[in-house]
């Protein structure tokens, strides 16, 4: 299962690629803003889930989440959105963009893994 992790923090992405390894993913792309996310998965629409931090350069997690939503071949890909934003405002409006689910910065390997088992669920 290949899943695409979106971070301008690289320190934040191998913490993600270390927990997801440990949970036995590990066909894992990467991506450094929103620009670099929405290449990488214009190329790979194969990708499986993408996990994605809010406040990036260039392009900020909500509008990849906008911009991945609005195309076709994307529109029932589980999308957890990752983030410092975690005020209630913020999670209605990322769940609006079309993130299926949300998790607050710092997170623990569990958070993660309970996360991704219930949007695995969802997109059953
Ligand atoms: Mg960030």
């Amino acid at each position: 299962m290949k899943l695409l992790v979106v971070d301008d923090s690289s320190t934040m992405r191998r913490i993600i690629k270390n927990t997801l390894a440990r949970l036995g993913y590990t066909d894992i792309l990467e991506g450094g803003d929103g620009l670099e996310g929405w290449a990488a998965i214009d190329s790979n629409p194969d990708v499986e889930m993408l996990i994605t931090d809010w406040n990036m350069p260039e392009m900020n997690g909500l509008e990849l989440v906008k911009k991945v939503r609005s195309d076709a071949r994307f529109k029932d890909l589980p999308i957890i959105m990752v983030t410092t934003e975690g005020g209630k405002a913020e999670v209605i409006t990322a769940l609006k963009a079309g993130v299926n689910n949300y998790i607050v910065k710092p997170f623990t390997p569990q958070v993660l893994k309970e996360k991704l088992a219930a949007v695995m669920g969802v997109s059953e």
